[in-house]
């Protein structure tokens, strides 16, 4: 089901592919033609299920669409309960945003830092704010923005928002708003006070109800980067070292690279250990146990070693060699974003690989947008040097015999 069937324009299903979203979540299916309906919508959603960008993608294409005023004007707010929450919400409006004909101009603000920056970036206007609640109090006391001008409102995590005393100030704010106005409210739970609140300020609400389970989410995010063969192990140490995941499984195509490149990492200092179809049945249980107890942290495992296992909150799956086939691609990034938490699938693209990668792009209907991370920018040539076809197409629209060949085996396997 692809996200246009929502209702949102292609250059919007385009920006949720260029994220890695292949396919709307639970609640995006939901909630988005619901938001683009523009009536009120109350949705239950745990983090994880992919409720930002659901709200967001539906926000961002109200914008663009809306050609009443060229000057900027605050159409959209998002309010929300904490600094982390913001600053990632506003990365994914930015990011989706990029993508765009027009760039949308996101200001976040939130408390325990200096008000002078957020009033400068309001200067000049913005589209789109995400803020919490007693600091666009703040910026509204320092006249750095107007309300008057704000069609959607966004309470998001609104169960926490309350928890965290927000109450009074939400109250304030909602007198400064509009009163013609689309609220969208989502929370994880319903406590009696959220129901209140609810009631006071939804219309006729549609009511989506996601509840938290293994087929509902969890969102698996895909991202692929750009990196000379050579230096792929390098570049999983900083990945470990920036992103710091609890577990990880990294998929190689062979038992000798398993055993390479867990070596390599063990040598860095790094809880590694290598799966494949080499180890005794005792080892495999008891490495299976060391990473269960994140006692290792990263489990560098061929595919046929890693069928079958089953790990709670397994955050990270990095694609170190690529799979043969799309099949097992699919596979490969199902082992994260377990038992309701997220999780990201990271796929290496090197010279030699960067065209089959492209294909299985094409099967799983996603296109990643290629990342390049500082020190590690690729040298070899060809990396990304697109195959484009005399029809302006990627090449391999139909499966080669040695592609048909490799789905087979890896149906039987
Ligand atoms: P959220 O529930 O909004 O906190 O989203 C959790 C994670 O899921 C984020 O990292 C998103 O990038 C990712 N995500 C959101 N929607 C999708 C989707 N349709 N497919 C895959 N990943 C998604």
């Amino acid at each position: 089901m692809p996200f246009t069937s929502l209702g949102l324009q292609p250059a919007l299903a385009d920006a949720a592919a260029a994220q890695g979203y292949a396919t709307p979540s639970a609640i995006q299916h939901a909630a988005i033609p619901a938001i683009l309906q523009g009536g009120d919508v109350l949705a239950t959603a745990q983090t994880g299920s992919g409720k930002t960008a659901a709200y967001c993608l539906p926000l961002l294409q109200q914008w663009l669409s809306d050609h009443t005023s060229k000057r900027r004007q605050l159409r959209g707010l998002i309010l929300l309960p904490t600094r982390e929450l913001a600053i990632q919400v506003g990365a994914t409006l930015r990011e989706l945003g990029d993508s765009l004909p027009r760039h949308p101009k996101v200001v976040v603000a939130y408390g325990g830092v200096s008000i002078n920056p957020q009033m400068m970036a309001l200067r000049g206007g913005a589209d789109i704010v995400v803020a919490t609640p007693g600091r666009l109090l703040d910026l509204l006391q320092h006249n750095a923005l107007s309300l008057s001008a704000v069609s959607t409102l966004v309470l998001d995590e609104a169960d926490r928002l309350l928890d965290l005393g927000f109450a009074a100030e939400i109250k304030q704010l909602l007198d400064l708003l509009p009163p013609y106005r689309q609220n969208l409210l989502f929370s994880a739970t319903f406590p009696p006070a959220l129901r209140t609140l609810a009631t006071q300020l939804l219309r006729q609400p549609q009511t989506i109800d996601i509840p938290a389970s293994a087929e509902n989410g969890p969102a698996i995010r895909q991202r692929a980067i750009e990196v000379d063969a050579a230096r792929r192990t390098m570049l999983l140490r900083h990945l470990l070292q920036s992103e710091n995941p609890e577990r990880v499984l990294v998929f190689v195509a062979s038992r000798h690279s398993a055993e390479r490149v867990s070596g390599k990492l063990q040598q860095a200092g790094i809880r590694a250990a290598a799966l494949h179809g080499d180890c005794s049945q005792g080892q495999r249980g008891q490495v299976l146990a060391d990473f269960k107890a994140a006692r290792l942290q990263v489990l560098v495992a061929t595919d046929v070693a890693a069928r079958g296992i089953d790990i709670a909150r397994l955050e990270m799956v990095v694609n170190y060699d690529l799979p043969r086939s799309p099949a097992d691609y699919t596979h490969r990034i199902g082992r994260t974003g377990r038992a309701g938490a997220s999780g990201v699938a990271i796929s290496f693209v090197c010279a030699d690989n960067a065209a089959h990668f492209r294909l299985i792009e094409k099967r799983q209907q996603i296109q990643l947008e290629r990342e390049r991370i500082t020190g590690f920018e690729p040298q070899d040539a060809a990396v990304s040097t697109p195959l484009v076809d005399g029809n302006g197409g990627i090449k391999g629209k139909r499966m080669s015999k040695k592609d048909k060949l490799r789905a087979a085996q890896a149906a039987q396997s």
